[in-house]
């Protein structure tokens, strides 16, 4: 290990981060200029030279680094990756003895102890993802305490650090046995197509599992369902095995089509009865009010960010009018299922969003469930940023 750096947190940001908040920016810092590299450590103090925790240098775009521990003596070497990936494992083991659901998150970040890195499961295979180059220099001590608490049949990694904190396109095989793709894992006894060598996605987003439980198991039966921003349609393959009626995928990438076609397939469902389209959803949300098509249930789950050829969505400022959209196209007494995935605002914002999009429609609606991260998406408690996933199934009712 190379000497830590020190770094002197600014007076005004002291308590924070004595409270454990666990990422680090250049403002906190009265001396950013220091030098430090990717992957090296430096020790956090105070203005009066105290320790206050130990952390790795690691740019994101949520900051410079992550804090690891707050314990002076604690050394960050091939042990502490091995404790706190042997911790998170322990944790999971509900979810290891499950036959019915064999994907699942089994490391996240800093609710698991180290931020920018999460390590996935998919049956029997294992996602990382890097969120930076100065994780990534830990490459060797995590995928060998991968290695020898589970023998993975093999690994896959995302590098998430290029100039704009992209995801780099690469061959993504780390290590063990190739998987041959698509991959099926199952989730509450459905099969879902995975690929973990195939761009920055997966197939499926694990941590809506519960929403998509709900949707299949309480609101689906006899229902229309439109999905939009559907990508592999794993929410209209729920709800059609929930006993809907029909569903509707709307995405703009062609690709989802034949993604979504397999996701049914794979399920004995035949894509033929059921609709998927390759379009921009604001167009389609103009062709819905034309037409006056009706759903009994819309779900919303739009990324943070969007550019199409026509419009630029973003879910901080465009939300309420996609709401007001969905509304439109909702059946009086339909649910919109809405959610987000940006970290920008939180659960009490997006329903501020909700109500002033019905507010604007002059109608009445209610909240029927919440829904926020799983279990195996555990956070920090002092990096409330980390729970990023706000979900609602909201009630369309009459005129106000
Ligand atoms: N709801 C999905 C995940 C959505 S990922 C699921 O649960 O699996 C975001 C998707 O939005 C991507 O597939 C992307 O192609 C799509 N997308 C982005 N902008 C869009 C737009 N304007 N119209 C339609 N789809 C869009």
């Amino acid at each position: 290990m190379t000497e830590e750096i020190r770094l002197q947190v600014r007076k005004n940001h002291e308590n924070k981060y004595k409270e454990g908040y666990p990422l680090l920016s250049k403002d906190v810092l009265t001396n950013p200029e220091s030098i430090y590299k990717e992957g090296s450590l430096f020790q956090l103090i105070d203005t009066d030279g105290n320790f206050i925790g130990r952390g790795y240098y690691g740019l994101q775009n949520k900051g410079i680094g992550w804090i690891l521990t707050h314990k002076e003596k604690e050394v960050i070497d091939h042990l502490f990756f091995q404790r706190k990936i042997a911790a998170a494992i322990n944790k999971r083991s509900p979810f290891y003895h499950r036959e019915d659901t064999t994907a699942f998150r089994v490391f996240n970040g800093e609710g698991d102890g180290i931020g920018g890195l999460t390590i996935d499961y998919y049956g029997e295979y294992y996602l990382i993802n890097w969120y930076s180059f100065g994780i990534y220099q830990f490459q060797e001590e995590i995928l060998s305490a991968l290695n020898l608490l589970i023998q993975p049949k093999g690994i896959y990694e995302k590098k998430r650090f290029d100039e704009k904190g992209q995801y780099v396109e690469d061959d993504d095989f780390a290590t063990g046995t190739r998987a041959d793709f698509p991959l099926v894992v199952k989730e509450n006894g459905v099969s879902i197509e995975v690929n973990l060598n195939d761009g920055a996605m997966t197939g499926v987003f694990l941590d809506q599992r519960e929403v998509r439980k709900k949707l299949r198991d309480k609101y689906a039966m006899g229902k229309t369902l439109l999905n939009t921003f559907s990508y592999t349609g794993v929410f209209s393959v729920f709800a059609a095995l929930g006993g809907a009626k029909h569903t509707t995928s709307v995405d703009l990438a062609k690709r989802s089509v034949e993604l979504t076609r397999a996701q049914f397939l794979a399920n004995g469902i035949d894509p033929e009865t059921q609709e998927i389209r390759v379009e921009d959803v604001f167009n389609f949300f103009d062709y819905g009010v034309k037409h006056e098509l009706k759903y009994d249930i819309v779900v919303l789950d739009p990324p943070s960010f969007a550019r199409s050829k026509k419009h630029t969505f973003s879910a901080k400022k465009d939300y309420t009018a996609l709401l007001k959209s969905a509304i439109d196209l909702t059946e009086e007494n339909g649910a919109i299922i809405a959610s987000t995935n940006a970290a920008t605002f939180d659960m009490k914002t997006f329903k501020n969003f909700v109500s002033k999009a019905f507010k604007e429609k002059k109608l009445n609606f209610k909240i029927l469930e919440e829904n926020s991260l799983p279990k195996d998406f555990p956070t920090h408690p002092s990096f409330p940023e980390g729970d990023y996933l706000k979900v609602l199934f909201i009630q369309k009712q009459a005129s106000l």
